[in-house]
């Protein structure tokens, strides 16, 4: 299908943006990678009258580490992310996630940002981001607002952000001593996205016992969400296969899990019982 007709404008910078959507919020749609917006408008489920790329804004696409946090630019691709060694050595479930990720085609075009202001249920980047507890800095014509990862996700492809809002940075406190981080996930195997998705980041005390933790489950509900109950058993747990399968079987309480046809809600259920045992384990093991 063709999308509907709409007018293109490319600012050159972030302020020229925030101020073209400001004033065309209602009518406007912010483009980055176009992997999920040019499909959604090809099938007219999008129909902006404008829309506002991000292409040619270069200081949005940037890896940096400032004041204690790694700061990621939101038009910084998956591609980019997936292939920083810098990032494997002090945050590896970043290109970890990165790397499970659709095919190549999608990681050189698609883009963190897009992919969490799009909140898609079945995304990957919003379970790594849930467990690493980042912040998300929009940017809007009053200036920055700094939005809490647990706070960003609203509901199936709605977000914390204003639609005068354009996200421009993530911010994420790299963990110190004995960590461990991983992201497991079942893909769907026609689109690559996942069925269920599980990131784990966790640190281990002195004694060998969790000391902290995050978990982002991804696939499973309306929204990506972080596994609270699984967070507080994990907290100050053993870390030994049976201590880490008793905090596994928490991974959907409280959610209502989705059914489709490909994976029935019993099915996800248990994908995500046993994927967050695995993650959990292999993050323990990674935290020496
Ligand atoms: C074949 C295929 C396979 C895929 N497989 C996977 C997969 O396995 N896992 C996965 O997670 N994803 C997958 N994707 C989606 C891909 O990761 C997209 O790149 C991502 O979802 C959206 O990022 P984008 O940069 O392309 O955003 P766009 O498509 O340009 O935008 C998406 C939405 O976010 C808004 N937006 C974009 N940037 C901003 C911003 N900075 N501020 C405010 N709003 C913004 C847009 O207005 C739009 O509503 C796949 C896509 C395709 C086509």
């Amino acid at each position: 299908m063709i999308p509907a007709q709409f007018d293109y404008m490319a600012p050159s910078t972030l302020a020229e943006a925030v101020s073209i959507l400001g004033q065309h919020h209602d009518d406007a749609k912010i483009l980055a990678g176009g992997h999920s917006l040019i499909p959604a408008m090809k099938l007219r489920l999008a129909t902006p009258q404008i829309l506002i790329d991000l292409g040619r804004i270069k200081d949005l696409s940037y890896i940096r580490e400032e004041g204690g946090q790694i700061r990621i630019g939101a038009m910084t691709t998956h591609y980019q992310l997936e292939s920083s060694a810098r990032l494997r050595e002090i945050c590896p479930l970043l290109p970890d996630c990165a790397a499970q990720i659709g095919d190549v085609q999608v990681r050189n075009k698609g883009t963190i940002g897009g992919s969490l202001a799009h909140s898609d249920p079945a995304g990957d980047w919003p379970a790594a981001i849930l467990a690493l507890d980042a912040e998300l800095v929009a940017a809007g014509a009053s200036g920055d607002r700094v939005i809490k990862a647990a706070d960003f996700f609203v509901d199936m492809l709605t977000t914390a952000l204003k639609p005068s809002e354009i996200l421009r940075e993530i911010r994420i406190t790299p963990p110190s001593d004995k960590f461990g981080q991983a992201y497991l996930k079942v893909p769907q195997p026609a689109s690559g996205f996942a069925v269920v998705g599980v990131a784990v980041n966790l640190t281990r005390d002195q004694s060998g016992k969790c000391q902290s933790c995050g978990v982002g489950i991804t696939g499973v509900a309306s929204k990506a969400y972080r596994a609270r109950a699984v967070e507080s058993a994990l907290n100050g747990s053993a870390l030994d296969d049976q201590a880490i399968a008793n905090v596994a079987a928490h991974a959907t309480d409280g959610v209502s899990v989705n059914g489709d046809l490909y994976a029935s809600d019993a099915y996800r259920t248990h994908l995500a019982q046993v994927y967050t045992r695995r993650a959990i384990g292999a993050a323990a093991s990674r935290a020496k």
